[in-house]
């Protein structure tokens, strides 16, 4: 059933008019992508040809797309950090945007350790709000009823800085829920939560935890569908109930909160919440909690009325798919949107597919978007329009926002899987160069071979060196952590190194490893002490004899630098001879580095 033919049928149940409203403009913005795409290009260029960035390439006054692309080069980043740097600083002359930058979103993305700032501008933030608008009335297609119950998200703000220049540096949903479209939005049955904005608000992720899980708790018949934004979101949570039911069920069967929540906010809203005590329920959550060993479909357990899971699975979250279906029992599992901090992208039209089939159309009135032909040697492919890419081709999105990102890679690689009207949809195949992800972070190879460079130095006092590593994301704890597999040639083999020395390798690579990785590490405590487990020699010798029997080149084989293909997880793991841990936590604050 197409949004399309959902308008029409008359067997689903009758859109409200709000909903249909939202469904109309879906179909007009995926009938005229073309046409969308050229208006989009030339407003942004009418605004900001006069911008100090535009002008450098000539485009002084042109507001036609093709001028654009034949002027403009496609940039990444690091291409534009000296202009984003300025806007930091203070600048505010009109350097990528004729608009005011009003903040910059902190992008999980790295550059040299630190996230990327991306530029934003105040009215992005009805952009993105009008992306939001339309996934109820897309679910309500598939979903009926769920203005009859509340939404269990786990939805959590980050802590922010400020540019020297004085702008606020923050993620782009800590922005979102800080707003006033977010606090003030208007009373929606569609869109009700049971976590108070207070709990949501509250900095200190643990007290905000603690509450929205309470009353998720206290609403649990209440419940119709359970999120978080991304999988790792939702399963954290689970851990964090797995750890903490005690308290919780006390603070039910006594009608009082714990000493844990000292927040103010926090407080006066639980008073009108948490009224009385209620020691059936208690007891309930205790029976459930304390099978140790059972926890299979405690989400439906708990929550009986739950619908579906509203949670992202695709792209590195693929890897939480199990643990989801265990503790769910198999419930959906809904992607509504793709999205970033330079502009958010677009919707899931079939939220309620299986997560292998999840495809985003992409909304032509978000941004202009271009598509780069993935594996074609840059200089000899054409970057492709919205409405011309082709189905089962992959290319990465590069994208011009009316913030001041001129033909920007965003670094996604996604593929064509068909077409909505006249909108691509695209499967979400992988980010470029991450090698380990465990939530928001992303590791690359030039990051994880440095931190064990760096580590590997505090062996070099024994004469005992690192000759070949891999790495391996072990998420199937709760949090996840990064491993990674040493084989050492040491020196003097009756002086080993020991546990200690290990142990300080372990947190010297997460001291290498980019902010975004020590901030899960040490503020959201969402990631696990770093493990390196030393294989016995000889170990990568037989991972090559491995790859090499089962066809690869003894020319080109390059030692992978990350596995997750069960048989080498085997192999690595009956060959390990000690496994170590990261001792204490590494240095992050808010404050960026440089
Ligand atoms: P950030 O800039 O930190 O907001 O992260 C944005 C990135 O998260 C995107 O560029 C994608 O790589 C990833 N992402 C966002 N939405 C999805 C999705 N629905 N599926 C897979 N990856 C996603």
């Amino acid at each position: 059933m197409t949004v399309d033919s959902a308008l029409r049928s008359p067997i689903m149940h009758s859109p409200s008019t709000k909903d249909v409203k939202a469904l109309r403009f879906i179909e007009e913005m995926t009938r005229n992508v073309d046409f969308v795409q050229k208006k989009v290009i030339r407003e942004i260029l009418r605004r900001n040809s006069e911008t100090e960035y535009l002008k450098r390439f000539g485009l002084k006054g042109f507001t036609d797309r093709k001028a654009f692309k034949t002027k403009v080069p496609v940039v990444t980043y690091d291409d534009l950090k000296p202009e984003i740097q300025r806007i930091a600083n203070g600048d505010r002359s009109m350097i990528l945007s004729s608009h005011p930058i009003t903040e910059f979103l902190t992008s999980s993305g790295t550059s040299a350790g630190e996230r990327k700032l991306m530029p934003t501008i105040e009215e992005d933030m009805d952009r993105r709000q009008l992306l939001y608008s339309l996934l109820m009335p897309v679910m309500n297609l598939y979903v009926p009823g769920l203005d009859k119950g509340k939404a269990l998200y786990f939805l959590f703000v980050k802590t922010e800085s400020k540019t020297p220049g004085g702008l606020p540096a923050r993620p782009v949903l800590t922005s979102y829920y800080k707003s006033e479209q977010f606090k003030r939005r208007p009373y929606d049955p569609y869109n009700v939560y049971t976590s108070p904005n207070e709990a949501i608000l509250c900095p200190d992720s643990s007290q905000s935890m603690y509450t929205q899980m309470l009353c998720g708790l206290l609403m649990r018949h209440e419940v119709l569908r359970l999120g978080a934004v991304f999988a790792s979101g939702l399963l954290r949570a689970i851990g964090f109930l797995q750890t903490n039911w005690k308290e919780l069920a006390n603070d039910i069967s006594t009608g009082t909160l714990s000493s844990r929540i000292s927040d103010p906010a926090i407080k006066e809203s639980m008073s009108k919440i948490l009224t009385k005590p209620d020691q059936e329920l208690a007891d309930f959550i205790t029976s459930v909690c304390g099978q140790d060993n059972n926890w299979e479909g405690i989400i439906t357990k708990i929550w009986p009325n739950t619908k579906y899971l509203d949670v992202i699975v695709t792209g590195a979250m693929a890897q939480y798919i199990p643990m989801l279906e265990y503790y769910s029992g198999g419930l959906p599992m809904a992607c509504t949107m793709y999205a970033s901090s330079e502009s958010y992208f677009g919707i899931n039209l079939k939220p309620m597919c299986k997560p292998s089939e999840v495809s985003y159309t992409i909304m032509p009135n978000m941004a202009y978007f271009e598509f780069l032909p993935h594996e074609v040697p840059t200089g000899k492919s054409e970057l492709v329009e919205l409405a011309d890419v082709e189905v089962g081709k992959e290319y990465e999105l590069v994208i011009t926002t009316y913030a001041g990102l001129n033909r920007y890679r965003v670094g996604d690689i996604l593929q064509v899987t068909g077409f909505y009207n006249s909108a691509p949809q695209f499967k979400f195949v992988r980010r470029k160069n991450v090698l380990l992800s465990i939530e928001s972070d992303k590791t690359d190879e030039a990051e994880l071979q440095k931190a064990v460079e760096n580590a590997s130095v505090l062996l070099g006092e024994q004469g005992t060196r690192v000759i070949e590593y891999t790495s391996y994301a072990e998420t199937k704890t709760i949090p996840g952590h990064y491993v990674i597999y040493w084989e050492l040639l040491v020196k003097d083999q009756t002086n080993p190194p020991n546990d200690e020395v290990m142990a300080r390798c372990c947190l010297e690579m997460e001291e290498s490893l980019n902010s975004v990785y020590r901030q899960s590490r040490v503020a959201d405590k969402s990631i696990g002490p770093l493990e390196i487990r030393v294989v016995k020699n000889g170990t990568f010798e037989e991972l090559m004899d491995y790859a090499i029997s089962r066809g690869a080149s003894i020319n080109q084989y390059k030692v992978p630098r990350c596995v997750s293909f069960t048989p080498i997880m085997e192999l690595l793991d009956s060959r390990v001879v000690s496994t170590h841990f990261s001792p204490a936590l590494p240095h992050w604050s808010p404050e960026r580095r440089r």
